[in-house]
């Protein structure tokens, strides 16, 4: 693997090339698993499987249907309780990266700022990560000044 040496500063956003449908699916799973991970420790996993068990008419359509209705006022509630706590807040970009991943594979593991492609270590440490390390640098830069 060549990494790309030097050249720092704006480098011209090359095209990356979609990430191969085993990286996705590598990447999928780690954040499945991060997702997972941080629902346990929300407590929010149990709940939802007492819930289930609880309400065992078999009537699971309900449910749905209901959660469908709630739409975006839902989302928005779902979101001020996730960004309550750190793990909320983790959890959302994991849950936005696997929107990401989902919706559109093409540009998953490019940088949102420079369009570089993020090295496949950064993606292995912080799978839910948008930017590049320099722009994520310049960005925190930012918000200190
Ligand atoms: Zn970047």
């Amino acid at each position: 693997m060549a990494s790309t040496s030097g050249a720092s500063g704006a480098a011209a956003p090359k095209k990356p090339k979609p990430m191969s449908k085993k990286h996705l699916q590598h990447f999928e799973k780690r954040l499945l698993d991060e997702r997972k991970r941080v629902l346990k420790e929300l407590g929010k996993y149990d709940e939802v499987f007492n819930a289930t068990d609880q309400s065992s008419d078999g009537d699971l359509s309900s449910y749905s249907f209901h959660m469908a209705d709630q739409g975006t006022d839902a989302m928005e509630r779902e979101k001020a309780f996730l960004f309550a706590s750190k793990e909320g807040r983790y959890l959302w970009h994991v849950n936005q990266a696997l929107q990401r991943l989902y919706k559109n594979p093409d540009t998953f593991g490019t940088c949102m700022t420079c369009g570089n492609q993020l090295p496949f270590e950064r993606l292995e440490a912080l799978p839910h990560a948008r930017m590049c390390i320099a722009c994520k640098a310049k960005e925190e830069d930012a918000k200190r000044r």
